[in-house]
């Protein structure tokens, strides 16, 4: 960027329009948009929105053409000495190295704040990434204690349910065991008792409905029944029994 192709900016506080057309230049070497010089200079005593400088004299303030007309480039500063036109130039010149290095300043300035900023932002990123790694470390550690105690619950429950039919098989041996018994008693009593005519037994009146006659299958129950019976009693079903009855041995 050649120094030609630097526009100026308006130095109103947060303006900065570039300067085109006209413009508002003071002897305080700051320089304003056609809007705001015309608004602020318009007033007396006039005072430089920059610099807060007063500008009382008649050549303080001055609306000037940015891109003036051939016609006045050549006569604006002719008949003058040319020491005198090198003084002229010369501030121009100044006013203008003010301007870009004022501007420049302004540049590092916002340069340098928006580094802190920066720093600051990623800062609290980091810290906030440690933290979020933290969090996620302690879900993790969570998630698999409660895998582990999830993974116990499980093993348990296969015990359990592995007893359950355990206890749900000896259930059923004990309820053969108990209707053979039943059945068992219920011969024994029929045998036992002769049947008298005119003579009704309340009690086995439920057995006789459902065993109404000593039938051939029935009788046939009598010796095969009762080893049945005892073999299962004595061997296996006595055992059983006992692991049933006393749970403490689990
Ligand atoms: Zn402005
Ligand atoms: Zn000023």
């Amino acid at each position: 960027m050649s120094v030609c192709d630097v526009t100026l900016l308006c130095n109103y506080p947060k303006c900065r329009t570039k300067l085109s057309g006209f413009a508002w230049v003071t002897a305080c070497s700051h320089a304003f948009c056609d809007q705001h010089g015309s608004g602020e200079f318009s007033r007396s005593p006039a005072i430089c929105p920059a610099c807060s400088s007063a500008l009382s004299g008649k050549l303080d303030i001055v609306r000037t053409e940015l891109s003036p007309s051939e016609e006045y480039k050549a006569m604006v500063l002719a008949g003058l000495r040319p020491d005198i036109v090198l003084d002229i130039s010369a501030r121009a010149l100044a006013f203008w190295s003010y301007q870009v290095h004022q501007e420049r300043m302004y540049q590092e300035y916002s340069f340098s704040r928006a580094a802190v900023r920066l720093k600051q932002l990623e800062k609290m990123l980091s810290q906030q990434n440690q933290s979020r790694e933290l969090e996620l470390t302690a879900m993790r550690g969570e998630i698999a204690s409660q895998k582990k105690v999830m993974e116990e619950y499980k093993r348990q429950y296969g015990e359990v349910s592995e007893r359950l039919m355990e206890r749900n098989r000896q259930y059923q041996k004990l309820r053969g065991l108990y209707d053979s018994l039943r059945l068992r008693s219920m011969v024994v009593g029929e045998r036992e008792r002769p049947t008298q005519p005119g003579h009704h037994d309340y009690n086995t009146g439920l057995a006789r409905q459902a065993i109404p006659q000593r039938s051939p299958q029935f009788l046939s129950l009598g010796l095969d029944g009762d080893s049945r019976f005892f073999s299962c009693l004595e061997a296996d079903g006595a055992k059983t029994f006992f692991q049933f009855s006393s749970p403490a041995q689990d």
